[in-house]
């Protein structure tokens, strides 16, 4: 097997397996329960999710756990616009959200918010001066994220703020960062809240968090019990927990090196398809290596996934959660709708390796040029 859609998910390491199975085997009691098992069980809660902000320079409160990214998304956006619907309905995102972000706009829109929509240049960068123009007083949000999943355009977080805050103080800054977490360093002062999912980065599906600065107030989407967080009631999912800890430890370790080992991967790749006209590479100055996106001009992208497929092939059409449709990212930044329903996601991790992608070259050619002398 090849398998090139970490970006998609992630296989959980052996490491964090280890975790999940000793904390379920050993912390048996609930986080809440006043006796010496649940004491135990809230040290643990207590020191696994201080470990997370000691790594990101935050505090332990700032940090909800979620289901994952689709759910701290929401948990953003709506908790931001039912905390501040009373000094303003207007909220901003970019061209080149996850589908989860527009989803949650569409709600929002439905219940009488105005979501704009920041236009970006020809390299998928946010234009500045259009976003500038777009803050007015009763902008609550401006959602933009860090890393897009399509294309790896990353976006500078610290001058986007900077803009935003200079416009309107109280305007929020929400960052999708599911996308850069393990791949490139983020400063979380640079954002007012933050969504991110372990399954991208070696962890279990089905944990992620929410990073809520203690300088903002959301209101929450779920009610219940429980004395850690207001946002998040309930019994908290102990094992999955510390396996995120665990898998964000492990992620944060040698980033600029496994960047660099990763970009090789990249290039190569990029070399290899070049020689293809029909291939177009939908990679810009500010795309991050580990997601390398095609557009194959001549062939469906669904076709040529299945063809890859049955040589234990694994690659994504534009996202796996908007797979079959047209490409939002790809849109935006090339404004060209036939590039933008053929492409193809190739998305590498510092564990793939060198004879991988030869072998998956090689695969690629065989297939491709059967493909087109078919045709
Ligand atoms: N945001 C981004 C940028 C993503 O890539 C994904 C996963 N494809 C999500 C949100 C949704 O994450 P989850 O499936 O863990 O809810």
């Amino acid at each position: 097997m090849i398998y090139l859609d970490y970006s998609a998910t992630t296989p959980v390491s052996y490491e964090v397996l280890d975790t999940i199975s000793k904390v379920t085997k050993e912390f048996i009691g609930n986080a809440n329960s006043l006796h010496a098992l649940g004491l135990k069980s809230a040290n643990l809660l207590e020191s696994a999710t201080k470990q997370i902000a000691d790594i990101y320079g935050i505090s332990p409160n700032e940090i909800i756990y979620t289901s994952g990214a689709t759910e701290a998304n929401n948990m953003a956006l709506i908790g931001v616009a039912m905390a501040n619907h009373k000094k303003g309905k207007h909220i901003i995102v970019s061209k080149l959200e996850h589908p989860s972000i527009y989803a949650i706009c569409n709600y929002l829109k439905s219940i009488g918010f105005e979501i704009s929509y920041v236009n970006n240049d020809k390299e998928g960068l946010i234009d500045f001066d259009d976003l500038k123009n777009k803050i007015r007083e009763d902008t609550i949000l401006v959602s933009i994220c860090a890393v897009n999943s399509e294309t790896g355009v990353r976006q500078p977080l610290k001058m986007i703020r900077q803009i935003i805050k200079k416009e309107n103080l109280a305007t929020i800054f929400h960052s999708d960062i599911t996308q850069a977490v393990g791949k490139v360093s983020i400063n979380f002062h640079d954002i007012d809240l933050a969504s991110m999912s372990a399954h991208k980065i070696f962890g279990p599906k089905g944990i992620g968090f929410l990073y809520k600065s203690n300088m903002i107030k959301i209101s929450p989407l779920i009610y219940g019990s429980g004395k850690f967080n207001e946002l998040k009631p309930g019994t908290p999912p102990l094992p999955l927990i510390a396996a995120l800890s665990k898998a964000i430890r492990l992620a944060n370790n040698d980033l600029e090196k496994r960047e660099r080992f990763v970009n090789l991967l990249n290039m190569k790749i990029v070399n290899f398809l070049e020689k293809y006209p029909e291939i177009k590479i939908n990679k810009t100055k500010y795309s991050i290596p580990q997601i390398l996106n095609i557009s194959i001009m001549n062939i469906m992208p669904e076709t040529f996934l299945h063809m890859l497929d049955k040589h234990e092939v694994y690659v994504s059409t534009n996202t796996a959660c908007s797979s079959g449709e047209i490409s939002n990212s790809i849109m935006a930044i090339y404004d060209d709708s036939k590039r933008a329903k053929h492409t193809l996601r190739i998305s590498l991790s510092y564990v793939t390796t060198t004879d991988e992608i030869n072998k998956f070259l090689e695969i690629f050619k065989e297939e491709y040029e059967k493909a087109i002398t078919v045709k």
